[in-house]
């Protein structure tokens, strides 16, 4: 498969590396028609605000929608903030606006920037789960399905060919997600 993963901002190199060890081929998307070819996208984690921004100033914010609304999708973290349709606090217009979710941006505080767990992940048994500033699914619509949950929180949904990650599942060594992402149907 041609996978794209968004190159302006963040945790780009990572994902681009799981992506290669699978055998799949990595392109950078840093401009519109780079998005053309690809079978699937990643959007990563990083700074949503940085990225709300660059997508405007390069003109890849509708030509992404349109992409992310057909196209095999995975969004991790920041990534997940740029595809809900609501994002908290609700000051914040969405960006690509997508997928059927309210996010809580920076929802675990200051004492909680970054912490770690296992859980089950789409029936992936003992799934490191690793968060950075990491955003809450508040609310979920009636057509998205969990895919993961944490100490009670819900940390990975799935509605169709979308799915999102409040976790970071690049930056182990575990490949797992990636390959079940990527796997064709
Ligand atoms: N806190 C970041 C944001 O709101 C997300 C953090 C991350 O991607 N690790 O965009």
């Amino acid at each position: 498969m041609r996978v794209g993963v968004l190159a302006l901002q963040g945790a780009v190199r990572e994902h681009l590396r799981a992506v290669k060890r699978l055998g799949h081929t990595g392109v950078e998307v840093r401009l519109p028609e780079q998005l053309e070819g690809l079978d699937a996208i990643i959007l990563p984690g990083g700074e949503s605000t940085a990225m709300r921004r660059l997508l405007d100033k390069v003109g890849l914010l509708l030509p992404l929608k349109e992409f992310v609304l057909s196209k095999l999708t995975l969004g991790t973290c920041a990534g997940a903030i740029l595809l809900a349709k609501r994002i908290e606090p609700s000051l914040e217009a969405p960006v690509l606006g997508v997928l059927d979710v309210t996010i809580e941006r920076n929802a675990y505080g200051s004492q909680l920037d970054s912490f770690t767990c296992r859980g089950d992940v789409a029936g992936l048994p003992d799934f490191p789960l690793v968060f950075i500033r990491a955003p809450r699914f508040a609310a979920l619509g009636p057509n998205v399905s969990v895919l993961a949950s944490c100490n009670g929180q819900i940390v990975g949904v799935r509605a169709g060919h979308t799915w999102a990650l409040s976790f970071h599942p690049e930056l182990t060594e575990d490949l797992r997600l990636h390959e079940m992402f990527l796997r064709p149907e």
